[in-house]
């Protein structure tokens, strides 16, 4: 891999050399996509996304670094929607989830006293790994095309 030029490039760097896995391209390309996108994206939007840098990558290898990140604690596999996995490049960014019915999406919210709340309530019981609150509903997005649909009718 060539010299990283830019500051998203020397963070991937870091990560990899602090949690011992290899600097590619396509773990560069894979991470630049999480971190830039904004989204929780599935594998295919990942890949859809990384194609246009490195056109003959499989979705199997995509696949893979997405495994590698998860298991390296870079990024977090959020639980399926349906059958596809989404994932998440802040895991460690402590926050919280809305995830809309409709489209699958995944979006990011903080509650600012839910660590307290579940030391608290839950730290009795033992020692907490993970806390995160899960909203389900329509997103705003969803809400608008259905609001069209129902115009147009
Ligand atoms: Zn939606
Ligand atoms: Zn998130």
């Amino acid at each position: 891999m060539k010299e990283p030029d830019d500051a998203l490039a020397k963070d991937f760097l870091d990560i990899c050399h602090k949690s011992g896995l290899k600097a590619t391209s396509l773990r560069l390309a894979v991470y630049r996509y999480l971190k830039t996108s904004g989204e929780h994206p599935d594998v295919d939007q990942v890949w859809n996304a990384v194609r246009r840098e490195l056109p003959t990558i499989s979705r199997e290898s995509v696949y893979r670094a997405l495994n590698d990140f998860a298991s390296h604690g870079v990024i977090a596999i959020l639980d399926r929607a349906d059958v596809v996995a989404r994932y998440d490049v802040e895991p460690k960014k402590r926050h919280d989830h809305f995830q809309c019915e409709r489209c699958g999406r995944f979006f990011d919210f903080e509650v600012k006293t839910l660590p307290e709340l579940v030391d608290a309530v839950a730290g009795a019981l033992g020692r907490i790994e993970h806390a995160e609150i899960r909203v389900r509903g329509i997103c705003n997005d969803c809400l608008q095309k259905e609001d069209d649909a129902r115009k147009s009718l």
